[in-house]
């Protein structure tokens, strides 16, 4: 990967931790219900979540399945061997006095995505949050136990784009796994941004870690500012002042700020779970037969949609804007082999749609099958490009049927070349002075007699075939 130099000097070296909140029915070790949009504080809870003595956690086996799916899918390694491990805190969102984690025997090992080599993606269970009035503070059980989906990366992330560009890849493969929406604004998915520089690129700098992140945005700006920071202490000889710590992204003022120095792995005191059996995934799971059962992953569509020739800027919104995708999918499969067609469609969704979507009030996605027939008409000429877009309009306001509308609208294109000839006829005999004209090498008359053709049709022809008739006629 390409490795850029900052302020003249500088290299950064990013490594990320990302947590991905799995979805499931249950909970990891319990039958409390995961339910991410619950409102009203501890309801999905129940003696195994709440840590009540002598309960005994149950491993959730569709969480299993999930991770080795993520694993199959960037590549890595599935272990075999796998186990539970207690990492050991006193914090009140984890009334156990610890977390059930993984530490020695992570299910999923190496692999990449997005270009990215990735160390690890362990297995555990989401804590509880904790909420803070004046005066006292109150704990919320319903996330503690969800099961939770840690991603760690190499140290080989080197500018503060690709940390958003990578987090959104992993937003996006969960999804198309069906294995966890990953919501950052919810915190489904949460980033934590490791960060260092240094002015040799065969040496690190101190790491600080950067938490709270609500948004890719964020990340990506705190990671600039984390960098920024860091070449200023150096700049300024005071590059012992950066400590290896935790910081914490603030949103409102856009800086990072310490939240405390960072305890080492030592100190959890990690041991294997007594109470949770030891897995041998591979005797547990067919997991060829899931490699085999992988949906096309999103550097696969992106790849498929390229050689269409569609745009990559077009692409991304194609296969990651949840509402789009499935109706250009639809598309894509009714005019498979129709590369112009595609290329058309796409631009009407991601320009003209958008467009729609960010400025109209009770603006409604269009059916697919309606898009479809939309698609099918621009591609038999049965409108122009004007018909075509205040077609849509209607689709994303009203919705209805594009060839009731387009009939309705009088905006069907004149195709047939029978009428169209019977036109053309006609203005040739209204200008023969022109005719004459054109006649004597006049090239221009033909835009002229063109306009009398549109005006005599009101806009109606298709104006590609009424040239090549008048062409015709007169040469
Ligand atoms: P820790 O023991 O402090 O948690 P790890 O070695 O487990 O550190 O790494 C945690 C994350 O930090 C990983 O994503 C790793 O790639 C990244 N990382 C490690 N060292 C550095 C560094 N010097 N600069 C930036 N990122 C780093
Ligand atoms: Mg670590």
């Amino acid at each position: 990967m390409e490795r850029p130099i900052y302020k003249g000097k500088y290299y950064l070296t990013i490594g990320l931790e990302i947590h991905a909140e799995l979805k499931t029915k249950t909970k990891m070790f319990s039958r409390a219900l995961n339910n991410p949009d619950e409102e009203e504080p501890n309801q999905n809870i129940d003696p195994v979540s709440l840590a009540h003595p002598g309960t005994l956690p149950v491993v959730n086996k569709k969480a299993l399945e999930h991770m080795i799916r993520i694993g199959l899918a960037v590549g890595g390694n599935i272990a075999n061997f796998t186990e539970f491990d207690r990492k050991n805190y006193f914090y009140p969102d984890i009334p156990k006095g610890y977390q059930i984690s993984q530490y020695k025997h992570p299910i999923v090992s190496g692999g990449s995505l997005a270009g990215v080599a990735l160390t690890r993606i362990h297995l555990e269970e989401d804590t509880g949050t904790n909420k803070h009035e004046s005066g006292y503070s109150l704990v919320d059980f319903n996330r503690a136990g969800i099961p939770l989906a840690e991603l760690v990366t190499e140290p080989v992330i080197y500018t503060p784009e690709k940390v958003s560009e990578f987090a959104k890849e992993f937003q996006l493969l969960l999804r198309t796994l069906g294995a966890g929406d990953a919501n950052l604004q919810k915190g489904e998915m949460r980033v934590e941004v490791n960060l260092s520089v240094s002015d040799d690129p065969a040496k690190f700098g101190t790491k600080v870690e950067v938490k709270n992140i609500g948004s890719f945005k964020a990340a990506e700006a705190a990671a600039r500012y984390e960098m920024d920071r860091h070449i200023a202490l150096l700049e300024d000889g005071r590059g012992d002042e950066i400590k290896q710590e935790t910081r914490g992204w603030d949103e409102d003022k856009q800086i990072t700020v310490s939240q405390r120095s960072k305890e080492n792995s030592e100190d959890y005191r990690y041991f294997p779970d007594p109470d949770i059996p030891k897995f041998y995934l591979h005797e547990m799971f067919d997991i060829e037969k899931m490699k085999s059962e992988l949906p096309e992953l999103p550097w696969q569509k992106r790849e498929r949609y390229s050689n269409l020739g569609i745009k990559a800027e077009d692409i991304e919104i194609l296969i990651g804007d949840k509402e789009i995708a499935p109706i250009f999918e639809h598309a894509v499969s009714v005019f498979s082999n129709q590369k112009d067609v595609l290329v058309k469609a796409s631009n009407y969704l991601c320009s003209d749609l958008l467009g729609y979507r960010a400025n109209i009030e009770g603006f409604q996605y269009p059916q697919k099958e309606s898009f479809a027939e939309l698609v099918e008409m621009i591609a038999k000429n049965l409108i122009n490009s004007r018909g075509a877009k205040d077609i849509l309009l209607i689709l994303c306001t009203q919705g209805g049927k594009p060839s009731v509308i387009a009939e309705e609208k009088g905006l069907l294109q004149q195709s047939d070349e029978g009428a169209i000839k019977t036109m053309v006829q006609k203005i040739i005999e209204g200008f023969p002075a022109q005719v004459e004209d054109y006649k004597n090498g006049n090239e221009n008359v033909l835009k002229f007699l063109m306009g009398q053709v549109m005006k005599e049709s009101k806009g109606s022809v298709n104006p590609e075939i009424a040239t090549e008739i008048l062409k015709q006629i007169l040469s």
